[in-house]
């Protein structure tokens, strides 16, 4: 089917030290018969949710999504690992892209809730954008030998938004040198694309590898010059998968393209106008820009008017108010099959009840995914 809907996952980390510490209670109970997520409303002997809870009654909040991955106690049966939340989605999406889909997955959620454990992962605790690597490769050097009429062409780019500049992650940042910033162009055919971007091939898991480290440790480095970017940043990992078949009874060449997006946002607290004032409101409200117009976009495209008039006016989704939301455009409203990791922590009641609310609105989003083939001769 061309239309779908946006999938809403949603995973919950485990304590941190200080929240062992403050003594604090685990908010969030998940049904895994029923995908069930609920939202309890905090004791007031927790400091951190105390103010959430002064002068109102506040009730447990129910939601349902796709999918709803425990990862809060590992001791439980029901512990999701990095592997569970791999088969059950990226794996999928994995699928989807051989038969020639555009996908994306973005992860959402305050810093702290495990965006960048979901989607990078640790040394020994590898997250879904080294599996996608690992397992794309994996098909690819099995097909070599079951169907020798396909060649293969991975490309891959890095690049991160952060205070509405694009930078390049592949570009080694020079030392006391200021990073450089590119510019957004768009193709009437390829949509929105940044200018330059470095986009290298790939031919085996190795040296994929070698550059979503690289990249990443660009972004790290960067992080912690300018004073933790990184829970201000939002960064995208592509690969673009083309698959050349040819045909060797009709003699025709056709080429199928997937392009797979892998987006770790910036952490939800800052779209919060209220936070900054003076200076720092200056600053942050460059760095909120791209956040808050992924809010805007989202409540735009789930808005039932917009799906009962058919068509989506180009005027009413403000895709080119920010960089972030104007170079996923397709991911987030057009050619692509895209999913939300909604990311919260166990025991802060506002803020994972503000992450909740947004899975829930992305919930009704619809894409329209087409599978991307050309004859070439
Ligand atoms: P974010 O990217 O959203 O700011 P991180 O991914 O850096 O958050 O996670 C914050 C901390 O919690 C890190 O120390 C991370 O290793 C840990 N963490 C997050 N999710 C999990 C999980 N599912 N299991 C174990 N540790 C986790
Ligand atoms: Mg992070």
């Amino acid at each position: 089917a061309p239309g779908g809907n946006v999938r809403v996952v949603v995973r919950v980390r485990g304590f941190l030290p200080r929240e062992i510490e403050r003594g604090a209670e685990c908010l969030v109970q998940m049904n895994p018969a029923t995908e069930a997520t609920t939202l309890l409303a905090p004791n007031e002997t927790d400091p951190a949710n105390a103010r959430s809870k002064r002068g109102k009654t506040i009730e447990d909040k129910k939601f349902t999504f796709d999918k709803s991955f425990w990862s809060h106690e590992k001791k439980d049966p029901h512990y999701a690992h990095q592997e569970e939340v791999y088969n059950s989605l990226g794996e999928e999406f994995l699928d989807h892209n051989f038969e020639g889909y555009h996908t994306c997955i973005f992860a959402y959620g305050q810093t702290g809730s495990g965006k960048s454990y979901t989607m990078m992962g640790t040394k020994d605790q590898a997250g879904l954008i080294p599996r996608t690597c690992h397992d794309l490769f994996e098909r690819i050097e099995a097909a070599h030998n079951e169907t020798p009429n396909i060649s293969y062409n991975v490309r891959v780019s890095y690049f991160e938004v952060y205070n509405e500049h694009v930078r390049d992650l592949l570009v080694p940042v020079q030392a006391n040198q200021p990073p450089y910033y590119l510019k957004i162009r768009e193709s009437p055919t390829e949509g929105p694309y940044v200018k330059d971007l470095t986009d290298a091939p790939v031919k085996n898991i190795s040296e994929i590898m070698r550059y979503m480290q690289a990249g990443d440790a660009s972004r790290t480095t960067a992080s912690t010059k300018m004073n933790d970017t990184s829970s201000r940043s939002h960064s995208v990992f592509t690969i673009m998968l083309k698959q050349i078949h040819h045909d060797m009874e009709t003699d025709e060449t056709t080429e199928r393209t997937a392009r797979i997006r892998l987006v770790d946002l910036a952490g939800s607290e800052r779209a919060k106008a209220t936070e900054a004032t003076g200076a720092r409101l200056r600053e942050g409200s460059n760095i909120n820009k791209s956040l808050t117009t992924l809010g805007r976009v989202i409540a735009a495209l789930a808005d039932p008017k917009q799906q009962r008039s058919g068509k989506r006016n180009k005027d009413v989704v403000p895709y080119r108010d920010s960089i972030l939301t104007w170079l996923l455009k397709d991911s987030l409203g057009g050619n692509s099959k895209t999913a939300m990791i909604a990311c919260i922590a166990p025991s802060d009641y506002d803020e994972t009840l503000s992450t909740l609310r947004y899975a829930d609105q992305a919930k009704r989003i619809r894409t329209r995914a087409i599978v991307n083939q050309d004859m070439i001769s």
